[in-house]
């Protein structure tokens, strides 16, 4: 533990797997006390368990962003719990079917937008005003490539992540005078379960989304949750409304 954070606390969605679960991790080394929240129960209890036996102080609530009464519940929990909320990396997403914009079916748009865009706004309707009563914090909203870019195949997904990116620059530029830097991440390829349910295992496909990457490999979640400690550092400090890529040059091509 480096202990930068000792004293603070965290909260982490979709903290059962990959990006989130390495940011939970990256959170509670330096000494913040974390609240995992995830839907599924399984994995975010034993990345919870995971992290608590290296020494790191955490517990996990179950939570589905895209409920209301969900994500209430967690923050109040929060506070409750440990009186106060520090950062919050709002994380959990899905990647939904794909399929053409013409072919996408309405149930698989109303629910990856509901993850994916009106998760992350639920989240900061409750976050906020907690931090607010602490005099401040750092919100890190997670975006995508395909937040700044199109992305064939994937529509709703793509529209779900540039709504991210504008929700975040709003909510940076209304609280910016109130203690609260709200910014994102944009990761590229990432080698979690998502992008190898996207693969689906097959070689062929997974070396065309490594070429798809100018550094020539897939990021690792470790990565990600690295940019996101730093957005939340006094570091950062004058860092508010940015999407910062976390891409290997993706963007850049
Ligand atoms: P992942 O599938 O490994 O993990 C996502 C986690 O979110 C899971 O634990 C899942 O249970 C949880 N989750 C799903 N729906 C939820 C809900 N409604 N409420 C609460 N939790 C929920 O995926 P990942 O790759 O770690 O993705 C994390 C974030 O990073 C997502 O927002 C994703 O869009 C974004 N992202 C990932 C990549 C990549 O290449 N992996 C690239 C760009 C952006």
């Amino acid at each position: 533990m480096s202990g930068s954070m000792d004293g603070r606390v965290a909260l982490v969605t979709g903290a059962g797997s990959g990006i989130g679960r390495a940011a939970a991790r990256a959170f509670a080394r330096e000494g913040a006390s974390v609240v995992l929240a995830d839907a599924c129960w399984e994995s975010g209890d034993h990345a919870a368990r995971e992290i608590c036996a290296d020494g790191g102080n955490c517990f996990f609530l179950p939570c589905d962003v895209s409920r209301a009464v969900d994500v209430e519940r967690v923050v109040r929990r929060t506070i409750d719990s440990l009186g106060r909320l520090d950062y919050a990396f709002n994380n959990a997403g899905i990647e939904g079917r794909t399929a053409p914009a013409a072919e996408c079916s309405e149930e698989n748009w109303d629910r990856v937008l509901a993850v994916n865009l009106k998760g992350v706004w639920l989240c900061m309707r409750e976050e906020i005003p907690r931090m607010l009563q602490n005099g401040g914090g750092a919100i890190v909203n997670c975006a995508s490539v395909a937040g700044l870019v199109g992305f064939r195949g994937i529509a709703a997904y793509a529209a779900s992540k540039h709504g991210v990116i504008g929700l975040t620059r709003t909510a940076a530029l209304e609280y910016a005078t109130r203690g609260i830097r709200v910014n994102a991440v944009c990761p590229g390829v990432i080698h979690t379960p998502m992008v190898d349910r996207f693969t689906g295992g097959d070689p062929a496909r997974e070396a065309e989304v490594v070429a798809s990457e100018p550094v020539g490999r897939m990021g690792t979640p470790g990565e990600v949750a690295a940019a996101v400690l730093w957005l939340c550092s006094d570091a950062a400090s004058f860092v508010t409304g940015h999407a910062m890529v976390v891409d290997g040059g993706f963007v850049a091509q």
